[in-house]
């Protein structure tokens, strides 16, 4: 969802809301599921519903991303894509988060050092920000995304054609090259 001016507003909205000024606010739903909606509710409401999600992703910081990490040992792919420990970050971004900090989807939350906590929290400020500003541009998601469903096509950074795995009902992209020599392999999971 985003605000948009009148001459910038996309003609596919899902739901617009057209202010006094000429802005908009304005909903647009890529995928082909059709989740999206928007609910009028009062500010009790809707702290109810979303006192299940964990702190916002982007500007979380090493400390507390550190302490989310450390709660529950969990592949970071999934721990990422968990609404309930951080919010905002769904598939897409998790491959390109993880890909831009160099740690593997695979590798077990609590066994990051601070180096690598670090370089978790800069690489979600990083890419959500860039993702965010893209967006406001109008960006579609095969530029936005530089890691996501570009399979065989060339890692931005080193040149390795991109890799993906299906695991849990995700397909992960990622580059081999790119992580960490010592994190965790892809044994036990299904490569295609
Ligand atoms: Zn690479």
């Amino acid at each position: 969802m985003r605000i948009a001016s009148r001459n910038a507003s996309p003609k596919s909205a899902a739901f617009r809301l057209r202010f006094q000024d000429g802005a908009e606010l304005v909903l647009t739903e890529a995928g082909s599921k059709k989740r999206a909606g928007v609910w009028l509710l009062t500010p009790e409401q809707a702290d109810a519903e979303l006192a299940h999600l964990g702190p916002e992703a982007l500007g979380l910081g090493a400390g507390r991303l550190a302490e989310i990490l450390q709660a529950d040992s969990r592949r970071l792919h999934s721990l990422l894509r968990d609404q309930r420990a951080i919010a905002g970050i769904g598939r897409a971004w998790a491959n390109e988060i993880l890909h831009h900090a160099k740690l593997s989807p695979y590798a077990l939350s609590g066994d990051l050092d601070p180096g690598q906590v670090r370089r978790l929290a800069e690489a979600i400020d990083a890419e959500l920000s860039r993702g965010l500003e893209l967006r406001e541009r109008g960006a579609a998601d095969n530029r936005v995304y530089r890691v996501h469903k570009k399979l065989a096509e060339p890692c931005y950074v080193c040149g390795t054609p991109i890799a993906r795995v299906d695991y849990e009902e995700h397909t992960v992209y990622y580059c081999p090259d790119c992580r960490e020599a010592c994190d965790v392999s892809l044994a036990n999971t299904s490569v295609d």
